[in-house]
């Protein structure tokens, strides 16, 4: 079956919560062998345990995506366990407070950056330097719509996908032939711990929009409905994507 990942190795970051526990769950009912990553402990342990009850196959790592050596001790716990990585899911990412550009203080600007960004560029590269060895490889990001177009009051969490999507493209044209693909998804609201964060945000912050993010459909997304374009694209049948910026957003960048 091409929805099949029965054998495939995928580290997915941010495995704790939302999207990329979601993501773990439905793959590892799929087949997959899973490295559960995450910078709290007690959420990844329960993803583990998640995963578990789907009898798949799993370890935990606790990691700072924006640490290179909790990174590098993440990858090499994987081929150390599993003997390869097919997919690497850096999904991990944290949403800013709401603010007016030039009230962003340089620290809430880095921290974001640090997560978000670098984050992605140190989970992509100690990724590729297994795939480039393996001669194989599939790399997922999770970018956002900001990747695509920005969110008033959000400038640090918009240049930081902005730069997710920057990065994919950049790596998806140089390992291109070497058998390694590169993508990026992009959701729009979806009912996580970051978005139920977002009411007592805003109601802190100057900026009051009607509705946050657009909902054209009415309701967020489930993690579920984007969990689902993840073990898609980490699957066989997305062979001939790569650089791709996909948009799962419910019809928000309409
Ligand atoms: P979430 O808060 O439910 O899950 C994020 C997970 O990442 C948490 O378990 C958290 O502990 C972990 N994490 C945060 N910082 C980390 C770090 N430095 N190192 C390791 N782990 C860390 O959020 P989510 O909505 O599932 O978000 C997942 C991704 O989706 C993020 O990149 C986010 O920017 C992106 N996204 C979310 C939405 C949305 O509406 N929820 C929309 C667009 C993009």
């Amino acid at each position: 079956k091409s929805d099949s990942l029965a054998g495939k190795v995928i580290t997915i970051t941010g495995a704790g919560s939302g999207i990329g526990r979601a993501s773990a769950v439905l793959m590892a009912s799929r087949g997959a062998k899973l490295v559960l990553v995450d910078f709290n402990e007690a959420t990844g342990n329960e993803t583990l345990e998640l995963v578990k009850e789907q009898e798949g196959e799993a370890i935990f790592v606790q990691a700072d995506v924006s640490n290179e050596e909790h990174v590098q001790n993440y990858i090499q716990k994987a081929v150390e366990t599993f003997g390869k990585i097919d997919v690497a899911f850096n999904n991990a990412g944290i949403i800013q407070k709401f603010q007016p550009f030039h009230e962003t203080a340089l620290s809430d600007f880095s921290r974001i950056i640090d997560v978000n960004l670098k984050g992605i560029f140190l989970g992509m590269k100690h990724a590729l330097k297994v795939m480039d060895q393996q001669g194989h490889g599939h790399v997922i990001n999770t970018a956002s719509t900001t990747a695509i177009r920005a969110e008033h009051s959000l400038a640090a969490y918009t240049a930081s996908k902005h730069g997710v999507a920057g990065l994919t493209k950049a790596a998806a044209i140089e390992y291109v032939r070497k058998g390694i693909r590169v993508n990026a998804i992009c959701p729009g609201g979806v009912a996580t711990s970051l978005t139920a964060a977002v009411p007592q945000m805003l109601q802190d912050s100057d900026y009051m929009p009607e509705e946050f993010p657009n909902m054209r459909m009415g309701r967020y997304a489930e993690p579920e409905e984007l969990a689902e374009l993840v073990a898609f694209l980490a699957s066989d049948g997305s062979s001939y994507m790569t650089g791709s910026i996909i948009l799962a957003d419910g019809g928000l960048t309409l």
